[in-house]
């Protein structure tokens, strides 16, 4: 059983107002009371008592069945990536912080859902601000508005890579379910047509100030809950929140040589902030898979060679596999198994310019098996290797 598409775009805890870690027994009392309330006999004629009547079930045969439940958590937790951190905490900064985990991992969010679609996409060249964390900073951003417009939430997702796309960088698809700017009133909260007024309790500056004493004090003003505007009539998708819950399509262009673990900060792709308040930050966290050829260590690339031992003793010239094709590295005649050769330039493209080293390591190949003649020719070998005085455990002599 597959998850259904929809169910990405649907809060299920919120539709029968329990928290994401309710026991089945909470879910089940949740249900009843709201299915009660809520029941079509009981609002005759109420098509939004219906409408909710209709979610609520919905939400429940998700919820209620064990399996479905575990994919429905699942979908969320990968889809928005689902650790929300609280406001106010700084900007983290990359790498410490952000605990990886997630599960799963290993296959590419883009792809889940057939990836393309929705929203997003254009505009993501310039977003791609502040790259690397560079931690805190943002919380105070955009001048343009009030300190008490509450910026949103900040979202945490994770993405994997192949290991050569992570060294070359490339461009991801994420799909990201969170909250975002309402489409119907474009995040005011207003009826499309109508605009917000300014509140006159508090003059728009969203607080209210009361002396007591010789203390004056400040609070958030209570007419209008700190938003310093009012809203006569409320736009009919979001409820006057300015803010929808929606899967988005975000391109992520991943820069060239992005390490495992790293986090990628995308500004302002964050949930949005109420009623048109500035959204928070995206963070991505980048895995990357293991490649069959390559390893990395920091900006150096590094490959294992199988030579044979003739190859060592005689030296050889030796085709080497690189980010975009081969190159002949020569093995001078004599050297040791396990010797690394360092090729300078044909590592991971470096952001500054040039580029780390390809650190070839080579590694004896002995054959299982020889023919006649090669079995004789090694045999002479060794009679004459002893012959020469050659004693591979000289140094354990005396
Ligand atoms: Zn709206
Ligand atoms: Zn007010």
């Amino acid at each position: 059983m597959a998850p259904q598409r929809e169910w990405l775009e649907r809060d299920f805890y919120a539709d029968l107002g329990v928290s994401s870690d309710a026991t089945a027994e909470q879910i089940k009392k949740a249900y009843r009371k709201l299915a009660r309330e809520l029941h079509p006999d009981a609002n005759p004629g109420d098509t939004a008592a219906e409408e909710r009547f209709k979610r609520v079930s919905e939400a429940h045969s998700v919820l209620a069945d064990d399996e479905k439940r575990k994919e429905y958590d699942e979908m969320r937790k990968l889809m928005a990536g689902g650790r929300y951190r609280a406001d106010g905490t700084g900007g983290g900064g990359f790498p410490g912080g952000f605990s990886g985990g997630g599960g799963a991992g290993g296959f590419d969010i883009g792809d889940l859902f057939g990836g393309g679609g929705g929203a997003g996409g254009a505009d993501l060249g310039d977003v791609f601000g502040g790259l690397f964390g560079g931690g805190g900073g943002g919380r105070t951003r955009g001048a343009s508005t009030s300190p008490r417009q509450r910026r949103g939430n900040d979202l945490e997702t994770e993405t994997t890579l192949a290991f050569r796309d992570a060294v070359q960088g490339t461009t991801v698809q994420l799909r990201v379910t969170s909250p975002s700017p309402c489409t119907n009133c474009h995040g005011s909260g207003a009826k499309p047509g109508t605009s917000p007024r300014t509140c006159a309790s508090c003059s728009g500056s969203g607080f209210i100030s009361r002396d007591q004493g010789h203390f004056g004090f400040s609070e958030p003003c209570p007419d209008c809950q700190g938003t310093g505007t009012k809203i006569d009539d409320p736009c009919r998708d979001c409820s006057g929140s300015g803010i929808t819950v929606r899967p988005r399509t975000i391109n992520v262009r991943v820069p060239q040589g992005v390490e495992d673990g790293q986090r990628i900060r995308l500004a302002g792709q964050g949930e949005a902030g109420r009623r048109g308040a500035p959204s928070g930050d995206l963070y991505v966290t980048v895995h990357v898979m293991a490649d069959k050829v390559f390893s990395r260590n920091g900006n150096d690339l590094k490959v294992e060679l199988p030579v044979s031992f003739s190859e060592l003793v005689l030296g050889a010239t030796v085709s080497v596999p690189t980010l975009d094709g081969s190159v002949g590295v020569k093995i001078p005649a004599g050297t040791s198994d396990g010797r690394t050769l360092r090729l300078k330039n044909r590592g991971v493209p470096k952001r500054a310019g040039g580029a780390g080293d390809l650190l070839v390591t080579v590694k004896v190949s002995v054959p299982s098996k020889l023919d006649d003649s090669a079995t004789q020719a090694l045999k002479a070998y060794a009679e004459a290797e002893k012959a020469s005085g050659f004693d591979p455990r000289d140094g354990w002599a005396r």
